[in-house]
This record gives C-alpha cells, sequence and structure tokens, in this order.
C-alpha cells in the first residue's frame, strides 16, 4: 500500500484488490457464507459470524464507498429504498422532518405515509426554503437531494448543514446524481449521505443497492446499523462483489456521461421542438454558480427536457427513440429516457412535457442524432 492519502480515482480502481492475502488474487472470491464458525473461546472470528450482520465480501464494498465519500463507515443495503426506510425509522416519533416538495418520488412518498400515520410532522419546501424551514427543538431530520431528481436543481449543502446544525438537527444528503465524485457531502457538513448504488456507482444496471455512509461513527449511526441487521436488508455478497466491480470504472464513466450530457444540453438548449432544458451545467441554468461551486468534476449525467407540446407528445418521443432506451432508472452506462409523469401519475407536480434523460456513455453523435429524429 502507498505512504501517501490514495486520491478517489485509485481508491475506486483498486475497489476489489487486497481482500484475498492468501492467493494475491487480483479478484478476489465471494464470500457467500451465511454463517462463521467461531473461535476456541465461542467468540466470532471476524466482526460478524451471521450475514444477516455483514459479511467479507459486503465489508470490502462499504469500505471502498466509505473512502470515496470520506466518510467513517458505510452500510450497504439490499435497494436505496432499503437504506432511507431504514434511516427514517431512527426519527424519533413525533418529531419534524424538512425535505424537498420536488425530489425523487419515493422517498417524498414515504415521508407523506409516516405523516398520515402519525409517525412525524413534515415540511416540503422549494430548494431556496430549506433554511427557513426549521423549527429550533423539534426539527431531528433535514433531508435534501441534490442534484434534484428530475429538475436537477442544485441545493446548497452547507447551508442546509448550518440550518440542520444550529437546532440540534442532521443533515442527510442523496448524492445518488453526483456518483461520489462530483460532490462529497460529508465534507461539506452533511452527516449522512445517501446513494442508490444501483445508479452510478454500479453503473451497469444489473444490482439493486443503497450506501448509507457516516460522518462519524455516533449512537445514531450504531442504530442504524442495528437496525440494518433487525430488518434483514443487507446488501447480498454476489451484488456487493458487482458493485466493487462498477465502481473500479466509475472515474471514467462518470466523466464521459457528464461530458456527454452537457454537450446535449448545449445542442437543445435553444431548439425549435425544445421549451426547456434543465441541466446544472449550462450557464443559464439558475443555481449554475453554486453548482461550480459544489461539483468539481462535472455536472453528471442527468438532464430533463421540456418538448413543446403535451403529455402525448412527450411520451412519443420516449416511445420514438432508438438508440436511447425508454426505461427508468439512471447512472448506467447505457443512455435512458423516461417520462416521468406516466410514472409518478396525474398527482405528480412534474410538468406534463418533462423527459428525464439519463446520458451514457455511447457516441454523443448518436444520441443527438436519435433525440433529433425523435423530435422530428
Ligand atoms: N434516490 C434517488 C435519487 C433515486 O433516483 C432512486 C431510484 O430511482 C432512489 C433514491 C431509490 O433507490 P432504489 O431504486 O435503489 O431503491
Amino acid at each position: 500500500m502507498s505512504n501517501w492519502p490514495l486520491r478517489p480515482e485509485t481508491i475506486a480502481a483498486h475497489a476489489l484488490r487486497a481482500i484475498d492475502v492468501a492467493t494475491g488474487a487480483i479478484s478476489p472470491p465471494i464470500y457467500l457464507a451465511t454463517t462463521y464458525a467461531r473461535d476456541e473461546n465461542y467468540e466470532p472470528k471476524l466482526k460478524e459470524n451471521y450475514q444477516r450482520g455483514g459479511s467479507p465480501t459486503v465489508w470490502q464494498a462499504e469500505e471502498a464507498i466509505a473512502a470515496l465519500e470520506q466518510g467513517a463507515e458505510c452500510q450497504l443495503f439490499a435497494s436505496g429504498m432499503a437504506a432511507i426506510t431504514t434511516l427514517f425509522e431512527t426519527i424519533p416519533q413525533g418529531a419534524h422532518v424538512v425535505a424537498l416538495a420536488v425530489m425523487y418520488y419515493g422517498t417524498l412518498n414515504w415521508l407523506k405515509r409516516l405523516e398520515a400515520k402519525g409517525r412525524i410532522t413534515l415540511s416540503l419546501v422549494t430548494p431556496e426554503g430549506v433554511a427557513a424551514a426549521v423549527i429550533p427543538g423539534k426539527t431531528d431530520l433535514v433531508w435534501i437531494e441534490t442534484p434534484v431528481n428530475p429538475t436537477w436543481d442544485v441545493i446548497d449543502i452547507k447551508a442546509a448543514a448550518d440550518a440542520a446544525h444550529g437546532t440540534g438537527a442532521i443533515l442527510a444528503v442523496d448524492a445518488t446524481a453526483t456518483g461520489a465524485v462530483t460532490t462529497l457531502p460529508l465534507t461539506l457538513g452533511a452527516d449522512i449521505v445517501f446513494h442508490s448504488a444501483t445508479k452510478y456507482l454500479n453503473g451497469h444496471s444489473d444490482v439493486l443497492a443503497g450506501a448509507l455512509i457516516a460522518r462519524e461513527a455516533n449512537t445514531r449511526w450504531a442504530e442504524v446499523k442495528s437496525l440494518r441487521t433487525k430488518l434483514g436488508s443487507p446488501l447480498p455478497p454476489f451484488e456487493s462483489w458487482l458493485l466493487m466491480r462498477g465502481l473500479r470504472t466509475l472515474f471514467v464513466r462518470y466523466r464521459q456521461c457528464s461530458a456527454n450530457a452537457l454537450a446535449i444540453a448545449i445542442h437543445f438548449e435553444n431548439h425549435p421542438k425544445i421549451e426547456r432544458v434543465l441541466y446544472p451545467g449550462l450557464a443559464s441554468h439558475p443555481e449554475h454558480d453554486l453548482a461550480r461551486r459544489q461539483m468539481r468534476d462535472g455536472f453528471g449525467g442527468m438532464l430533463s427536457l421540456l418538448v413543446k407540446g403535451g403529455l402525448e407528445d412527450a411520451r412519443r418521443v420516449c416511445t420514438r427513440l432508438k438508440v436511447i432506451v425508454p426505461a427508468t432508472s439512471l447512472g448506467g452506462v447505457e443512455s435512458l429516457a423516461e417520462h416521468r409523469k406516466t410514472v409518478e401519475g396525474a398527482s405528480s407536480p412534474l410538468p406534463d412535457n418533462l423527459i428525464r434523460f439519463s446520458i451514457g456513455i455511447e457516441s454523443v453523435e448518436d444520441l443527438i442524432a436519435d433525440i433529433e429524429q425523435s423530435l422530428d
């Protein structure tokens, strides 16, 4: 190992290395065992002796992700939603939560469900309204997403952390769209960072996974860990191994997705068939200055196009694409397009004409030609 602190590109590229001390294999074995023998003092040989509490291949993936996010520890879950709902389980009964009124709809719906059941009180706010919504002595959790799915607004993490900490609340950041490449929320004051590792961290649309990373291994974090074991939702070993394999190419993938998305955003910004392009890398984006400060290595591969026309027109554009796949999810090497209003339903606050694009690593000329022909 090096005697200097490794840079994130190196940590990611070596994500699968160094576990198999016995053989030196560059790609280590997968520890599939659900149970591990105790030692002669009847103690677990490792930290845990039953897979529901954690196991070697999962720990290796967790260590790589914790290092990338500069956190104290990471816990991997069987999906992003399993991670989110476990963290929400630690909110004290009746406490107040601040979150964004427009963000990933699965998280939003779960918070609304908790409110309807009387578990929490909830303030849903605009990106500018986060700090003002925090109630001293009552707010337990401020949950933000940046960039916000699927409007790609950028939220000021440091300002949100200051507001939360000023009143004793914690700040958790869904940083899925940053891919742990452009923004490190824990270094800006966040207490917990979350990734749907299904997306950029894995990057190949073949693993469902969620990650929570803590700045400090405190009592709240101990509760998260204990709940994951009790609820039985750790990421299984095979998926952990695949996730590490995906991590090895994270930086090259993410940078190519970002470069492609920026070129597409610029190409369609003043297009006669496009009403608006939502992408934080455009100089015309309302939070472009904040994005430039907070996102240090590209603006990511996610953008939304508001087409001229209504719901049917937007849906038709998706079905006419020939290279970009009309499918949900994001962060893979292949480009995907989705009409969010169809997926979220009539109660969704999103415009009828919004199409979300997850831009992959293909030739950007092919992607632009594909969107052009679908708009024709
Ligand atoms: N957060 C964001 C921003 C997402 O896009 C998603 C999934 O699309 C999730 C959370 C939920 O993650 P998962 O689908 O891995 O459960």
